[in-house]
């Protein structure tokens, strides 16, 4: 069944959100939507399940609980990364160009945001995360943040 639509509000994608960082989805409303009204996102927050799934298939070299996308924050679900792709005539595309053009954007706005394309051994075109700095900000205001380690690491 379809889920995501074309335009500034998306139900499939606000559901993800659901599970995301504030501010990660902060990001997607007002640069990635307003940019590019048919972008969409695949994953936000992985359970230990499609966590383990991801490392079967090659998609995540990070192991439960250490990527972003694992991210719980008092006990709740809090995804620091968000995969996305593209519709095209009702087909989910992933072309490099694509997320360039949202990474481009984004790093002119200054916003606390990685790319996968840029800091991946294998290009991770579709992946963005909360950079380091931001989460460093966030550690030092409350002092809750457990996966501070694991963080500084780079992760898909
Ligand atoms: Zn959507
Ligand atoms: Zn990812």
């Amino acid at each position: 069944m379809r889920v995501h639509y074309d335009g500034p509000v998306c139900a499939g994608c606000e559901k993800k959100l659901l599970q995301a960082d504030p501010r990660i989805a902060k990001w997607f409303r007002t640069r990635v939507k307003v940019l590019k009204p048919d972008c969409h996102i695949s994953w936000s927050f992985r359970g230990k399940e499609d966590q383990d799934d991801a490392v079967k298939e090659g998609k995540s070299e990070k192991p439960w609980p250490s990527s972003l996308h694992n991210a719980v924050q008092n006990g709740k679900p809090c995804s620091r990364a968000l995969d996305l792709f593209r519709i095209v005539n009702g087909k989910a595309e992933f072309a490099p160009g694509y997320f360039f053009a949202i990474w481009e954007a984004s790093e002119k706005a200054g916003d606390p945001i990685r790319w996968g394309g840029k800091f991946k051994s294998i290009g991770d075109y579709c992946h963005f995360e909360l950079s380091e700095s931001s989460l460093r900000i966030k550690e030092n205001s409350n002092g809750q943040d457990q996966k501070s380690d694991q963080e500084e690491s780079q992760e898909s």
